[in-house]
């Protein structure tokens, strides 16, 4: 198709809303300001290097210094991503407030603008660690709507106003940086995919329904955690690499980018289950992704493409959050395989019995 003819987002956001004649049209302005940030971001993470203005002296995009809330070093590039997400989306009016993986507490719409209906939570940039290598990152939002009362008052938000579950998110979404920066998205009337032309800006509709098949022969999980493991995980991953000879009768493969938009993308454009499952490493972290920033997005564009977001027990977007920077154990991708996983959570292990499942059969025994 000629790419004059092809959407672009707005024109999708605009068709979209035609649905809904009530609708105000500030979440689709709200949707377009996400998507500047996301294109500003791509900007600096290609060039950044090149572009001087956003290096201060002696800097590089790996050095950084700061730990975040989560413990993490912060590299310079998850300040800057994270500045301009804030930056594009306070002044706009649509906004109570906003929360991000990078900031400990939630950002208050400064004073001088005024205040909207929408909270926006982020990762302005997922998979930082993959700069150093020049492998693809991405950026995750999620948009919920604001409690009333914070927006009859025009209260200042507070932890408490982000804890929804998934399944209230009014559309969630992220944008890869990779040989193409791509947008995709749901407004909880399926996903969509958008490319990045660069000579006009425009983020052009080139994925029009995206579907998860629901069966696949491809997995993805960190195996040098293996010892962690919780028994039903250890038993689906080792019916997997037992392939054709196997209780699963054919054969897997395994990849691993250790980038969540990376590995969602993946899995939304071929299939496959993705698993970071909760594990016995520490109990006060239950899981390492999470859930408002990570989870709940993914969860939700998942389930929007036909496929499944499960805690490895629960729906995710299901779980009420507790805390802005909960971690969750996070398992998704085709519909055949999650359920199978929530399935061998719940059975009990009696059938083999432990002994012969996980210390003699499994692959990854100590
Ligand atoms: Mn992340
Ligand atoms: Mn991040």
């Amino acid at each position: 198709m000629p790419l004059s003819r092809r959407w672009t987002l707005t024109r999708y956001l605009i068709e979209e809303r035609r649905r809904f004649p009530e609708a105000s049209g500030d979440l689709n302005a709200l949707i377009l300001d996400v998507a500047t940030a996301c294109k500003a971001i791509a900007k600096i993470v290609a060039f950044e290097d090149l572009a001087g203005a956003f290096v201060p002296e002696g800097g590089s995009k790996l050095e950084g210094g700061a730990i975040n809330v989560q413990g993490e070093v912060q590299k310079r590039l998850d300040v800057i991503s994270n500045e301009i997400f804030t930056r594009t989306n306070e002044w706009n009016g649509h906004l109570a407030g906003m929360a991000s993986e990078e900031m400990d507490v939630p950002f208050q719409i400064p004073a001088q603008y005024p205040r909207g209906k929408y909270l926006l939570v982020f990762d302005p940039l997922d998979g930082s660690s993959n700069l150093d290598v020049n492998v693809s990152v991405g950026s995750i939002f999620s948009i919920l709507r604001a409690p009333d009362d914070v927006v009859a008052a025009g209260r200042d938000v507070v932890e408490a106003d982000f804890l929804q579950p998934g399944a209230r998110q009014v559309a969630a979404g992220y944008a890869l940086y990779g040989p193409t920066t791509m947008l995709v998205l749901t407004v909880g009337n399926g996903v969509v995919g958008f490319t990045l032309n660069p000579t006009t800006g425009e983020f052009v509709l080139t994925h029009p329904k995206i579907t998860v098949p629901p069966a696949t022969q491809e997995f993805a999980i960190n195996s040098s955690n293996a010892r962690f493991w919780e028994p039903p995980v250890k038993r689906y991953v080792d019916e997997c690499l037992a392939g054709k000879a196997g209780p699963r009768g054919k054969d897997f493969n395994m990849r691993w980018i250790a980038s969540l938009v990376a590995e969602a993308h993946r899995i939304l454009m071929r299939g496959g289950v993705f698993l970071y499952p909760r594990d016995m490493r520490d109990p006060a972290k239950p899981g390492r992704l999470r859930l408002l920033y990570e989870a709940s997005p993914v969860g939700m564009l998942i389930e929007q493409a036909g496929g499944r977001a499960s805690t490895g027990r629960q729906p995710v977007l299901g779980v009420t959050p507790t805390a802005l920077h909960q971690r969750i154990g996070f398992v998704f991708g085709s519909k055949d395989e999650v359920d199978r996983i929530e399935r061998y959570h719940q059975e009990p292990l009696s059938d083999d019995g432990p002994e012969p499942l996980f210390a003699t059969r499994s692959l990854f025994r100590a």
